[in-house]
């Protein structure tokens, strides 16, 4: 059992009031963090220390912010064992999932890095006679970043590194679930030597969440919110974000479809599906939920996904390696079988798995899912996927449109031309050809469309959202003044 703090202006701190919640491991109910339940001022005095943070922070040249988020990046990547112990313990994901969960965070700290000296303006040519226009981009102030637990050590990461590369300072706000993981992110971070206040950690007992999170983005000092959880929540997010005019960029639920066309290469569309579909027990933004397969190839296709689906090793992860661990609580588990019992009463068929009466969920398929079924169109958020049989490449692109999310997706078929084609008329904020719905790279755009959200974090276009665009001139000549 881990015992773990929050960090304000540099300082381990318990909530003012004392009060702490627990969170439980989803197999054994064993205690498996006790975090702080912070107060709405405790969540103040968060941003308040990022504030007197920011402008040395801010003022820091690029070179040296570098250094110290490499230092955080090699500081993380050290942390390996510790992550997947917590990770283990807190959701119950496997050791495969954390290991790359490390990796890809580290990653995103050195791209982090990177970026700092990349973070360029422009000259625009003015109308008046001497005048240097700039467009100049600075940091925007203090960004507090909402991190879900699914993929908590990237998420929570990604919630302020590209932020703090561009000269913020920030709050991260744990997830109820998986407060000890996210506490180890910033261990890390403390480690490489980042001054006192730059990154700030808030924990709340989930009844909080609410009232922690408003008073955070109504402190005037906050100037930017990420957020990355469901949908329903996001909402939430966008309504109080709108009410004090902050922006935010919104990373929200996903119903990722793959396309197997009739021209596929069968067996890589069959490795792309089960890493697609089965990667951490399917709690993955984008992970494959529907596969949409042309009725050609259909029957081959399912035969040889489901002999892969079966073969995959299902465990505690506490106990050694796995491919599907525990998902993180029986609320999945009752939902998933509701799913089953539905599409099965509407005529769906069971390929392999089925319903679960504790955490360890088998890799579930559902064959000739119809939209009828719930399953077509909700985010199961586990291992239980629905497969659409479709006529043609017309019937394809209509079925994955026809969904309120679009985050992730992917098209297989060895004529490129036209799975480029497919893939082109797919409303999703990522796309891949002959590659799985699932995957992430920190130089990426990523982000979604329709109730996926809005705003993009990676590379580029982080450093749009997290800094301030600022029109600066200056006057070169006498300027001339009609009176
Ligand atoms: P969630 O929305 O339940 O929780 C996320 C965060 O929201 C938590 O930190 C929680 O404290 C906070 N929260 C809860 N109620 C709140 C309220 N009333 N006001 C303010 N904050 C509140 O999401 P989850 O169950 O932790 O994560 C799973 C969901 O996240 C799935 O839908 C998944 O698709 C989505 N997700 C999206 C991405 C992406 O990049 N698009 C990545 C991972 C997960």
């Amino acid at each position: 059992m881990s015992d773990i703090q929050m960090l304000i202006g540099g300082e381990q701190r318990f909530a003012s009031n004392g009060a702490t919640f627990e969170r439980r491991n989803p197999l054994d109910h064993s205690v498996a963090t006790r975090a702080p339940a912070a107060t709405p001022d405790d969540a103040r005095a968060a941003v308040d220390a990022a504030a007197k943070a920011f402008p040395a922070w801010a003022a820091m040249g690029p070179g040296e912010r570098r250094g110290l988020l490499m230092k955080a990046a090699h500081a993380l990547e050290a942390k390996g064992a510790a992550f997947a112990a917590a990770m283990a313990s807190e959701v119950g994901a496997s050791g495969i999932w954390a290991g790359f969960n490390v990796h890809l965070a580290a990653d995103m700290l050195l791209e982090a890095a990177s970026i700092t000296t990349q973070i360029s303006g422009e000259v625009i040519p003015s109308n008046v006679p001497g005048s240097l226009a700039m467009a100049v981009r600075q940091p925007a102030g203090v960004v507090l970043g909402i991190a879900p637990w699914n993929a908590p050590v990237i998420l929570g990461v990604r919630a302020i590194a590209t932020p703090l590369a561009c000269g913020n300072t920030v709050v991260l706000k744990g997830s109820e679930l998986s407060p000890a993981t996210h506490g180890l992110i910033i261990e890390a971070l403390q480690e490489a030597g980042l001054p006192a206040g730059v990154v700030n950690f808030v924990t709340n007992a989930p009844a909080d969440a609410g009232a922690v999170v408003e008073a955070m983005v109504a402190h005037p000092a906050v100037r930017r919110v990420n957020f990355t959880g469901s949908t329903k929540v996001g909402r939430i997010i966008a309504q109080t974000c709108a009410k004090y005019l902050k922006p935010a960029v919104l990373e929200l639920g996903g119903k990722a479809p793959m396309l197997v066309l009739d021209d596929a290469d069968l067996d890589a569309a069959v490795a792309g599906a089960a890493f697609g579909a089965f990667a951490n027990s399917g709690q993955i933004c984008m992970s494959t939920e529907r596969l949409i397969v042309d009725q050609k190839i259909a029957d081959d296709f399912v035969a040889k996904l489901a002999a892969k689906a079966q073969s995959l090793p299902l465990g505690d992860p506490r106990n050694g390696p796995v491919v599907l661990g525990s998902v993180v609580d029986m609320a999945t588990v009752e939902r998933c079988n509701a799913l089953i019992d539905d599409a099965l009463a509407k005529g769906a068929t069971l390929v392999c798995g089925g319903k679960a009466d504790n955490t360890l969920m088998p890799a579930t398929l559902l064959d000739h899912v119809t939209p009828e079924m719930a399953i077509y169109r909700e985010e199961s958020f586990a291992p239980v996927k629905a497969i659409v049989r479709v006529n043609g490449v017309e019937e394809a692109v209509a079925c994955a449109n026809d969904n309120e999310f679009g985050l992730s997706s992917a098209v297989f078929g060895r004529d490129v031309a036209r799975a480029w084609q497919v893939a082109a008329r797919i409303e999703s904020g990522i796309c891949h050809v002959n590659g799985p719905t699932v995957h992430d790279e920190a130089q990426m755009p990523f982000g979604g469309v329709k109730n996926s959200g809005y705003g993009r974090f990676g590379g580029k276009a982080g450093i749009e959202a997290f800094t301030e665009l600022r029109w600066i001139t200056v006057q070169t000549a006498p300027r001339h003044y009609p009176f």
